[in-house]
């Protein structure tokens, strides 16, 4: 049953200590952010909904326990935001929704209905149908209304956290949805239309053995999903689930458990249609999200929502992570963003490596190297080299004008990124330099589909 337990906002648990400033005390976005460009509008938008009815014990996304008198002030900030978001886009006609959390489908179809027309009255969503519009859901607290309201309001995929049918794991996980749901809520989903669906699941949870994540699969597949995105459980710092692994409540996964598991997915996911298209996302062909094969690419989005980030050519800024702070900003008139990074040639390579190469399509080799010729002398080589290393290992396949991990370099893919970052670190600072290189952490911490 699930655990109605509430929990202050000093509570959350958070992965990477969050900026402990305040509110920004000046004006609005247009003197943060670039001005916006006629030849290059905002095509993405992301959201996020904060409130989730109880926290996972994994989870270091920000997001604070439902207390419904909060909800209707979020929306009224949120509505306003998504105004002062608005020129960014010109009028073009945006791509890519993409509402997460926290637990969006808990907010009310009332709620909901504000936040659907705040978005049509401030965007051009017409050609949202022929691109997306995700919610991401837990199967728990989907209804036919709120189904019926997200539909209506142009709504076509729903990303469905289901992380585990096996009731032992999902307690191990403190996740509270009864599995018997996740089938329910599909079943709504398609009755109002939503025929793009996607499911979350994680794999690698302590106790579980392939038999058990080979029967979790089987059933996501049951449904007969477009897209599916699998997860190695991760121990983030600050997690009530790192906590009781610390005081020895259970033992991690072991290491060979976890690689033979991702070779399963892979091979069990192919052998269903559903391709890897990214490190942990498979589809059926033209079911990739496109939202985030925005992020991954690099293209500009822009940010709504407590802790949601944002990007808008190589700048890139945060939100306020607290819903007192980001409800402030608005009383006072201010944006809500507390942190803003200007673009930084060497920074931005290392996302396009980073993120790229996550990618089935890996990353346009000649325009890396041509962008690293401009970074510093010597650097074009010493990344051509470094690639050609992770080729000569297997990893790195250097075909056709592209660099793509192998199947094996999807494996090891942070250390085939890291010892490209750390050729155009070398590069930087020159033969003799010692530091570590800077793969900058934020460029992992794109809104995923996880609820
Ligand atoms: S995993 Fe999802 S539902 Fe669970 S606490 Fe985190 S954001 Fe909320």
């Amino acid at each position: 049953m699930p655990d109605r337990t509430r929990t202050p906002d000093d509570q959350v648990y958070h992965a990477r200590p969050l900026p402990v400033v305040g509110p920004r005390q000046g004006p609005g976005l247009a003197s943060l952010l670039p001005r916006p460009d006629p030849a290059r509008p905002a095509r993405s938008l992301y959201v996020h909904v904060p409130f989730c009815y109880h926290k996972c014990h994994y989870c270091d996304f920000y997001s604070i326990v439902d207390t419904r008198d909060r909800q209707a002030p979020f929306v009224d900030r949120l509505v306003s935001e998504l105004e002062a978001l608005a020129p960014w886009s010109l009028g073009a006609p945006l791509q890519t929704v993409f509402v997460g959390g926290g637990t969006p489908s808990l907010l009310t179809p009332p709620l909901w209905r504000r936040v659907l027309n705040a978005l049509t009255r401030h965007f051009d969503l017409s050609q949202i149908r022929a691109g997306e519009f995700t919610v991401e859901c837990n199967p728990e607290t989907v209804t036919p209304e709120l189904m019926a309201t997200l539909a209506e309001g142009g709504v076509n995929r729903v990303s469905f956290g289901a992380q585990s049918f096996n009731r032992a794991h999902l307690k191990t996980l403190e996740r509270w949805h009864d599995p018997e749901n996740v089938p329910r809520a599909w079943a709504l989903a398609e009755a109002v239309g939503i025929r793009r669906r996607s499911l979350d699941l994680i794999f690698a949870i302590p106790g579980q053995t392939l038999g058990d994540w080979d029967a979790d699969l089987r059933t996501a597949l049951d449904l007969r999903p477009e897209h599916v995105s699998c997860y190695a459980l991760t121990f983030e710092p600050n997690t009530a689930m790192t906590a009781r692994w610390a005081r020895g409540e259970f033992a991690r996964a072991p290491e060979d458990l976890e690689a033979a598991m991702f070779e399963h997915t892979l091979a069990t996911l192919r052998g269903a249609g559903l391709d890897r298209y990214e490190v942990s996302n498979f589809a059926r062909p033209g079911q990739e999200s496109r939202h985030n094969l925005a992020y991954w690419r690099q293209e500009d989005w822009l940010a709504a929502g407590p802790a949601a980030a944002g990007h808008v050519r190589g700048l890139r800024w945060k939100n306020a992570p607290r819903l007192d702070d980001y409800l402030r900003t608005g009383e006072r008139g201010f944006a809500p963003v507390v942190d803003v990074e200007a673009p930084e040639p060497r920074r931005n390579l290392v996302e396009r490596l980073l993120t790229g190469l996550r990618l089935r399509e890996g990353v346009d080799s000649a325009a890396v190297l041509c962008d690293a010729a401009a970074l510093a002398d010597g650097a074009e080589d010493r990344l051509a080299r470094a690639a050609a290393g992770q080729s000569g290992l297997g990893l790195l396949d250097p075909s056709r004008g592209r660099w793509r991990l192998t199947d094996s370099g999807f494996l090891l893919a942070d250390s085939v990124i890291l010892a490209l970052a750390e050729a155009l670190d070398a590069a930087r600072r020159g033969p003799v330099g010692s530091r570590q290189p800077e793969v900058p952490q934020h460029a992992a911490e794109f809104p995923g589909e996880r609820a």
